[in-house]
């Protein structure tokens, strides 16, 4: 019996049940669409497009231990994995089961393909650490709230966790040429691959996991475990992340963190629309300011630690988690601009730019999301001298401030940003919170009239 692996979000040998169940059913081959909806789309991320062919690449490898090899074609996806399934004469197709919007129409289509060519689809967990449908409230529906779903997600029980397949027998005889090998971006430390994740993945756990609840929010020591775009590509496992950290101490907060991502798959895999649509409408009527907009995006607010993750994300792909929350909130509350603009944004630099951690995060900033306080506003400065008191995160990314003293640097007076040529703040926060404070009550009034 052949099978057709298809692999999309889980770029590893290690528990991919769905390669499991094409390895134990006969001979299989191995494919990946380079899917051209993404490859090379405006907006599309070459940076997340790198790590992606490093990340096939090494999968490649992995692969050809086992006696099989990766195919990688280019082109649409449907068509390609139709044209590969014939070709083979394969009867069961594998995959991961995905949560966008676009993974569940592409697997719809490929169902309804698969149904009148007499092939069995076959459609496993993997992507996240428990599959959406496994942990539901008692009403049905999706969790809203997470606590209440960290909670029963804990006491779910989980698949084991898998070895990768002793061995693989493969239809095709491996082929030796390579057209593996992508230019590195130069800006991104990052490797692609499920080697260079577990290998960051043991040395993390080994000598930051134990000090993550004190260190995690301080973006200038970084000790988080940029784990995030190996998880995203299914580089390492989800499950055996969780699986290896429990058995260590002091690790729930960090488990809790991952357990975040389940969440929003979740939400997701039930609201596949809440990328581009509100989760909970506030009635929100968005300003359209493309000089206060540019402003963000170039790290030019004035707003020290606003700028400084800004400039992050441009120059390397990435953001700390707290930076992540201040600049988002600053585009929204301070500036009044769709979250959806600042969500594409971030999708067009993040190395982990991720449709449900992306986007319901932004949601959750901008409170039409999950946040149990939607009302919550974050003060760029006062967040600073929190989070960055010494100002050092902001002096790496913002070097003209970087002879300025910690107190100086998280608002630097006027003389020092004449003198440096760092910009004067664009708005005045509090004004720009209590402006957007009373259009949303008003939104609110209006629309409790209209009902
Ligand atoms: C506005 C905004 C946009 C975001 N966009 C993304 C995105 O596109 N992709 C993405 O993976 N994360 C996103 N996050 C969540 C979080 O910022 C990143 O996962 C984290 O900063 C990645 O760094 P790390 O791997 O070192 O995290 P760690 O602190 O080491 O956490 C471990 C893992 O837990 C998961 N995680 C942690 N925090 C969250 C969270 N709040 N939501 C969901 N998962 C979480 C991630 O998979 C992360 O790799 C976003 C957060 C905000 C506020």
């Amino acid at each position: 019996m052949n099978s057709l692996m298809v692999f999309t979000r889980d770029l590893r040998v290690d528990d991919n049940p769905a390669l499991c169940a094409a390895a134990n059913a006969g001979t299989m081959s191995c494919l990946f669409v380079v899917d051209d909806k993404f490859a090379g789309a405006p907006g599309a991320s070459q940076r997340r497009q790198t790590f992606l062919l490093q990340s096939l690449s090494d999968l490649d490898q992995s692969l050809r231990k086992l006696g099989a090899h990766l195919e990688v074609v280019y082109g649409d996806w449907s068509q390609q994995v139709q044209q590969r399934a014939l070709e083979l004469g394969a009867s069961n197709i594998h995959l991961s089961e995905d949560y966008s919007f676009y993974a569940k129409r592409r697997l719809a289509n490929l169902k309804s393909w698969c149904c009148d060519n007499n092939i069995s689809l076959h459609a496993h967990p993997g992507i996240t650490a428990v599959p959406p449908n496994s942990v539901s409230p008692a009403g049905g529906g999706e969790y809203k709230v997470f606590t209440p779903y960290w909670r029963s997600w804990l006491k779910t029980s989980k698949r084991p966790v898998l070895s990768a397949p002793a061995s693989i027998t493969a239809t095709a005889a491996p082929s030796s040429s390579s057209h593996l090998a992508p230019d590195p971006f130069p800006n991104s430390s990052l490797i692609g691959g499920e080697s260079e994740g577990y290998k960051r993945l043991q040395h993390w756990l080994k000598n930051a996991l134990g000090f993550y609840a004190e260190t995690r929010d301080y973006p200038a020591t970084d000790e988080t475990s940029h784990l995030s775009p190996y998880l995203h590509f299914g580089c390492i496992s989800p499950l055996r992340l969780v699986e290896q950290a429990s058995q260590l101490p002091g690790s729930e907060p960090f488990i809790r963190q991952v357990v975040w991502r389940d969440f929003y798959a979740q939400i997701l895999n039930m609201h596949p629309t809440a990328s581009r649509h509100d989760y909970r409408d506030r009635g929100d009527v968005w300003q359209y300011d493309p000089a206060a907009y540019e402003s963000w995006v170039e790290g030019n607010t004035g707003f020290p630690l606003v700028d400084a993750g800004m400039r992050q994300l441009k120059a390397v792909g990435f953001m700390h988690n707290r930076v992540r929350m201040v600049t988002a909130s600053f585009l929204v509350k301070d500036l009044h601009q769709d979250w959806r603009r600042g969500a594409d944004y971030f999708m067009s630099q993040l190395l982990d730019g991720d449709v449900a951690s992306n986007y319901l995060n932004w949601q959750w900033v901008a409170g039409t999301g999950t946040d149990s306080n939607p009302h919550r506003i974050l003060n760029p400065t006062t967040q600073a001298q929190r989070f960055d008191g010494e100002g050092k995160y902001i002096q790496k990314w913002i070097p003209e401030l970087s002879d300025l003293t910690p107190s100086q640097v998280i608002d630097p007076p006027y003389e020092l940003r004449e003198k440096t040529g760092y910009p004067l703040p664009i708005v005045d926060h509090h004004k720009q919170v209590e402006m957007f404070k009373q259009r949303r009550l008003a939104a609110n009034q209006d629309s409790k009239v209209a009902n």
